[in-house]
C-alpha cells in the first residue's frame, strides 16, 4: 500500500552512492552501502568493482557479499585514529562474534589488528586462520574448563569474567603453565547508554563482568596468586551506541580502578574500553566517525590519567559491529506478492530469519534497494518478509521501493556484522554463502550449505535404521 502521510522518498536516487572518490575515504560506520558502491552503465549495483545481478547468477542466492576494500578501510581508520590521537601504545582487537570465518580473520589479521573471542569455537577459527596467540584476548561469561584449558595451552590472553572462572583458572594455570597466565579483569562499569536492552551491557544488573563494589576482594585475591599475572582491566558498555559520552565516562572509571589495582602492586599497564560504536543503517542513524570516536575516547583516557597523576595505560578497543557491519550486503531473489487492499503488500524474498536474525530478535531495521534498477523510481511501501514459517519473519518492515518483479535483485545494506554469525538452519534451510569482492574479483570464502551438509551430524540408532526386506 502506498501511503500518504508518510514522505516516500521519491527521487529513487535515495540510496544511490554518492561517494565519487576513495582518495580519502568516509568513515564506513557512516555509509549505507560499502565504500565502493556504484551504479553502472547498466543501472546496476556493483560493490568492488562486481555486478550483484551477475554475482547471483554465479553464486545464488541468498548470497553475502563482503567488500574488502570497506572492510580493511574501517581497521585502518581505527588503527591509524589511535595513533594520531593517543600518545601511548594502542591496539585495535576485532569482536570476532560479529563475525568468524577464516577470510575475514585473514583480512583483519593482515591489517596488524588483534582479535577478541568468547567461545573455543572463534578461538580455534582465529588461530587456523594463523593469528598469534599474543593479539588474542578470550572473553565470555561462562568459559568451559575445557574452553579455559584450550585457552591456557595457546597462551592467548583470558578475560576473566567472574569468581568461578578465576578459581578453575588458577586451577588451571598453576598445573599446566610454567609461566603465570596473562589475564585482564572485566568489570561491570555501571554505565547506561540508550541502546537495546539485549545488547547493553555496562550497566549494574548485567551478567557480565565483576561487580565493582568487589574490586578490593578481587584485587586482593590476585596479589595472592603466582600463576596469574593481571595485566589489565577491561569493560564494554554495549552496542549500536551513537553517543560518545558513556565511553569517555568509562574511560575515566577505568584509569580509577586502574590506579587502585597498581595500589595492590598488579602489573595492570592495559586498559580495554570494550566495542559499541554503532553503524548507519536507515537515513537517520547518526553516529560519530570512527575517527572521532577514537578521538573522544583517547582524550578521555588521557585527560582522566592525567588528573589521576598515573602513566598512560596501554589503550585496547574492541570494535566488531563498526568494523565489518557496514562492509557487506546481503543479495536476495525476490519471489511472490502478497496484496492485502486498505493493509498491506508483502514482498518475499528467497532468506530471511535464518540468515538475519536481527529484526527478530532486536527489532533491527535495515535499508534495501532493487540492484537490478538502481535508477527506477519508489513508488511503494511494502513488507518484505522472509520464506520462513513464522509470521514476525520480516526482512525490513516499511520498505520503499520500486515496484518490484519476480527475479529482481535486492540488496540489503549493512549486514557484515551479527548476521552470518547468528544464522542457522531454521526450516532445514542451507545456510547461504559468502564471497569476498575486491577490484572486480569475487572469491568464495563461505561454501553455501548443501541438503546433505543439513543431514550431516543426524545419527540413526540401528534400531530406527528401516531395512529393505
Ligand atoms: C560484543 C562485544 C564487543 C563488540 O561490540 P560491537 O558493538 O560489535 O562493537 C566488544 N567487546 C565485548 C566484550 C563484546 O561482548
Amino acid at each position: 500500500m502506498l501511503s500518504t502521510d508518510r514522505s516516500l522518498p521519491n527521487t529513487g536516487h535515495r540510496y544511490v552512492p554518492q561517494i565519487t572518490s576513495l582518495d580519502i575515504p568516509p568513515s564506513p560506520n557512516q555509509e549505507l552501502l560499502p565504500l565502493t558502491a556504484k551504479v553502472n552503465s547498466s543501472d546496476n549495483l556493483e560493490i568492488g568493482g562486481c555486478e550483484l545481478r551477475k554475482l547471483v547468477e554465479q553464486y545464488g542466492s541468498p548470497l553475502y557479499i563482503l567488500d574488502e576494500f570497506t572492510l580493511r578501510t574501517a581497521c585502518s581508520q581505527y588503527r591509524d585514529s589511535f595513533t594520531t590521537y593517543y600518545s601511548g601504545e594502542s591496539q585495535v582487537i576485532y569482536a570476532s562474534k560479529a563475525w568468524s570465518c577464516l577470510a575475514v580473520c585473514r583480512i583483519i589479521d593482515s591489517e596488524n589488528l588483534g582479535f577478541d573471542v568468547v567461545s573455543g569455537g572463534e578461538l580455534y577459527t582465529t588461530l587456523e586462520a594463523g593469528v598469534d596467540k599474543d593479539k588474542i584476548y578470550f572473553h565470555g561469561n561462562n568459559k568451559s574448563v575445557t574452553e579455559l584449558e584450550f585457552a591456557v595451552e595457546v597462551g592467548c590472553t583470558i578475560m576473566v569474567d567472574n569468581w568461578l572462572e578465576l578459581k578453575n583458572l588458577v586451577q588451571i594455570a598453576s598445573a599446566k603453565s610454567e609461566q603465570p597466565v596473562p589475564i585482564m579483569i572485566r568489570l561491570t562499569p555501571g554505565i547506561e547508554c540508550h541502546t537495546h536492552e539485549y545488547i547493553r551491557t555496562g550497566h549494574l544488573d548485567s551478567k557480565f563482568g565483576f561487580d565493582p563494589n568487589q574490586l578490593d576482594e578481587v584485587f586482593t585475591y590476585l596479589s595472592q596468586q603466582e600463576s596469574l599475572s593481571c595485566i589489565g582491566l577491561h569493560a564494554h558498555i554495549g552496542s549500536q551506541i551513537f553517543e560518545r559520552q558513556p565511553h569517555q565516562d568509562l574511560a575515566s572509571v577505568l584509569v580509577d580502578w586502574m590506579k587502585k589495582a597498581q595500589g595492590y602492586g598488579l602489573p595492570v599497564t592495559t586498559l580495554n574500553v570494550g566495542g559499541g560504536l554503532g553503524i548507519k543503517y536507515i537515513e537517520s542513524d547518526d553516529p560519530p566517525s570512527i575517527s572521532e570516536w577514537v578521538s573522544a575516547v583517547s582524550k578521555a583516557v588521557e585527560n582522566a590519567c592525567n588528573q589521576a597523576a598515573v602513566p598512560l595505560p596501554k589503550l585496547i578497543a574492541e570494535p566488531g559491529r563498526s568494523l565489518i557491519g557496514s562492509a557487506c550486503v546481503t543479495a536476495y531473489t525476490v519471489g511472490s506478492r502478497k496484496e492485502i487492499p486498505e493493509f498491506n503488500t508483502y514482498i518475499a524474498v528467497d532468506g530471511g530469519m535464518s540468515d538475519n536474525p536481527r529484526p527478530i530478535t532486536y527489532q533491527s531495521v535495515y535499508r534495501a534497494v532493487v540492484a537490478n534498477r538502481m535508477s527506477a523510481p519508489i513508488t511503494e511501501e511494502v513488507t518484505l518478509a522472509g520464506k520462513h514459517c513464522e509470521s514476525g519473519d520480516v526482512v525490513i518492515k516499511n520498505a520503499a521501493l520500486p515496484k518490484t518483479e519476480p527475479g529482481d535483485i535486492l540488496a540489503v545494506m549493512d549486514t557484515g556484522a551479527y548476521n552470518y554469525s547468528m544464522a542457522s538452519n531454521y526450516n532445514r534451510i542451507g545456510r547461504p554463502a559468502a564471497i569476498v569482492v575486491y577490484e572486480g574479483e569475487a572469491n568464495l570464502i563461505i561454501e553455501r550449505e548443501t541438503y546433505h551438509d543439513l543431514i550431516e551430524q543426524d545419527r540413526l540408532p540401528e534400531r530406527l535404521v528401516k531395512h529393505q526386506e
